[in-house]
């Protein structure tokens, strides 16, 4: 079941989607307006807006264009327009897909089912297991052989990114664009002091490596034990 928010014009076909859209299981707000729709959807966050692109008060395009500047939220654009101008432009303007009028409740329900899917695929990323090391980035913790590790949110940056190159040598330079944002030419004495910080929350030593291999004049690798 999904919270959605159908902002469409047409009595007829919003009665008729409602009632369908409810019948699938899913819970159902109603704008016949593009700012009582842009209202709705930032008081109650539904998890889906289907928009109707002929609106009375503003075109759909616009409202879609307001939306996204202060909203992330899914948005299946339903269209009377079948030009591909038209439909290039609702995509470009950040819609995740469309449907040309008209459409069966059947047909809406399957985008919306399959838009929210791929929004669900995005927002769980898979975790990372290299050797002891289990990295989960969606709720940002790390563990090293079923201990969590306390970590700083930098730390964690860190590890993950180095996580997600395991085997390969990183450079700092690489590090400090991807981590830490900064533009080319950083120092790199702030990824040394954060990985030496990194190393002794896992434990060990340069010196004595078992997960941070640093490979003099190169970077950084992060591999399992042997
Ligand atoms: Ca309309």
């Amino acid at each position: 079941m999904a919270h959605l928010l159908l902002i469409e014009d047409d009595v007829a076909i919003r009665t008729h989607l409602l009632k369908a859209l409810r019948e699938r299981g899913h819970a159902v707000a109603a704008s016949h307006t593009a700012m009582d729709g842009l209202q709705t959807a930032l008081a109650e966050r539904p998890d889906l807006v289907v928009l109707d692109l002929g609106l009375p008060d503003l075109d759909g395009r616009e409202l879609l264009r307001m939306l996204r500047a202060v909203s992330a939220v899914p948005v299946i654009v339903a269209t009377a327009r079948d030009d591909e101008t038209g439909i290039v432009q609702v995509l470009d303007a950040g819609a995740d897909d469309y449907l040309v009028k008209p459409f069966t409740a059947a047909q809406l329900d399957a985008r919306i089912r399959a838009v929210l899917r791929r929004g669900a695929e995005r927002t769980e990323p898979a975790a990372l297991v290299v050797g002891g090391l289990h990295i989960d980035p969606g709720a940002r913790t790390a563990t090293l052989d079923g201990a969590g590790l306390d970590l700083t949110p930098r730390e964690f940056d860190l590890l993950h990114h180095l996580a997600t190159r395991a085997g390969q040598v990183v450079t700092k330079r690489e590090l400090l664009s991807e981590v830490w944002q900064v533009p080319y030419g950083g120092a790199d004495k702030t990824v040394d002091v954060h990985l030496s910080w990194l190393r002794r929350k896992l434990g060990e030593t340069a010196q004595q490596p078992r997960y941070l291999h640093t490979v003099r004049g190169v970077g950084i690798r992060l591999s399992g034990p042997a």
